[in-house]
């Protein structure tokens, strides 16, 4: 039996409201007055409707770090947020380099039933840096994979990477690199800077990301690939972005909510949950990547959700592991940062939250327009809604989020899979 679902009075990429019709998994109809009988009602009145959103960069843990997240938290945790789509990082144990990993981890993704899973498969075998992983063989396979990352590590060695680019290129695939050059960050800690000399803690200083990304883009440019630029964190990244962008070389790149909110100064409490890679950097900083995330120079929003179970996260704080959880506080985040700021308006976000990692991704059937004949991948926003971040209630496995107490605006009421709601009023459906 085919369900129908009737969206009233939302706005549509936060235009004037409109009703929205879902008939199966797809949108019939999208316009004012529309009558549906026998249909569910969502009254979205003061709601904004926007296209689901798509993560480029998650970490899943599935397979082998289960006791931080599976396939199947960490993808209710995505429904929670307003994911309907989240790329899934390959530094998993076994590490995602063969077709038969990339294809269990596709297949643990239809399973769950809230958010589709896009496999990444790894650049190199073992993410070691040092032979090319099976990138055909995972392109072609059930997965389809596009997106070749060894998220985590950095591709250093300029003959892999430029192999790697070279061989995607075929598929027109893309490689997404972790720029961090090891041997500058070699005992880092925090950012190198004001804070991290005052606490006697090693630096992790802002050229061994730029360095790399210099490099990239010309790499990008002389083999004529695709190349896209994980978690932006410093102001001389976004101007090598833009140069690289000025020259009509193919270079993307994306930028976590926490680098859009957070500083260096918080690593002052010692906190591990503070800890994250890269790392938190500096006022301007966080002020030019949001200034390049309004402008266009940093395509999209991802956001590098690493769950660590509170073992990892709950000691000091050289010990402890990198990462913070995301999925669940995304949009809050950029509502906070970039909406709420002036910064971008509401179809904006819908572009560097779901159309710019789609077309990124080559995702098929997401970061598509709210129309009809479109799949209906939805998710409704209460932009109004001011609330306190309380981990206990996470969907996620783990709670290692830095915003624990804080208030932040908005809160995803509805999420809609090909039609299916996900999500309804705040909660799991
Ligand atoms: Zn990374």
């Amino acid at each position: 039996m085919t369900s129908t679902i009737l969206i009233r009075g939302a706005k549509v990429l936060g235009g004037e409201p409109q009703d929205v019709l879902i008939e199966g998994e797809t949108i019939a109809r999208v316009g004012t007055g529309i009558e549906a009988e026998g249909a569910t009602v969502v009254d979205a009145r003061g709601a904004i409707l926007l296209p689901g959103l798509v993560d480029l960069h998650t970490h899943l843990r599935e397979p082998g770090r289960e006791d931080s997240e599976t396939v199947l938290t960490g993808t209710k945790a995505a429904a929670v947020g307003g994911f309907t789509a989240v790329h899934a990082m390959a530094n998993t144990f076994p590490v995602a380099d063969t077709a038969g990993v990339v294809e269990q981890v596709w297949r643990l993704g239809r399973e769950s039933g809230y958010c589709d899973v896009q496999p990444v498969g790894a650049v190199t075998v073992g993410l070691e840096g040092k032979q090319l992983a099976e990138l055909g063989a995972m392109h072609e396979s059930a997965a389809g994979v596009r997106v070749f990352s060894d998220d985590g590590k950095c591709v250093d060695d300029a003959v892999i990477m430029r192999r790697a680019l070279e061989y995607v290129k075929a598929f027109d695939g893309v490689v997404a690199q972790h720029a961090q050059e090891p041997r500058l960050t070699e005992g880092a800690q925090m950012n190198e800077g004001v804070v991290s000399a005052e606490l006697g803690l090693g630096g992790w200083p802002a050229v061994a990301e730029e360095s790399i990304i210099a490099r990239d883009v010309l790499l990008a440019a002389h083999v004529g690939s695709r190349v896209h630029i994980c978690h932006l964190s410093t102001a001389g990244s976004v101007e090598i972005v833009r140069w690289a962008k000025s020259k009509g070389w193919d270079v993307t790149a994306e930028v976590t909510p926490h680098h859009l909110l957070l500083t260096d100064e918080l690593v002052r409490s010692y906190n591990p949950v503070y800890k994250v890679n890269p790392p938190l950097r500096t006022e301007a900083d966080v002020l030019a990547l949001r200034e390049a995330l309004a402008d266009g120079t940093i395509d999209c929003v991802a956001t590098d959700h690493a769950p660590h179970p509170h073992e990892d996260k709950d000691c000091e704080w050289s010990a402890a592991a990198m990462g913070m959880v995301g999925l669940e506080t995304a949009l809050s985040v950029v509502q906070h940062t970039m909406v709420d700021t002036g910064l971008l308006d509401w179809a904006q976000v819908a572009d560097r939250m779901s159309f710019r990692p789609a077309a990124i991704g080559r995702l098929e059937g997401h970061g598509r327009p709210v129309a009809a004949g479109e799949p209906a991948n939805l998710v409704l926003v209460d932009p109004a809604y001011r609330g306190v971040v309380d981990p206990a209630g996470f969907a996620s496995r783990s709670r290692n989020t830095p915003y624990e107490g804080r208030e932040l605006p908005g809160r995803v009421t509805h999420t809609f899979l090909r039609g299916r709601a996900t999500v309804v009023d705040g909660k799991l459906a």
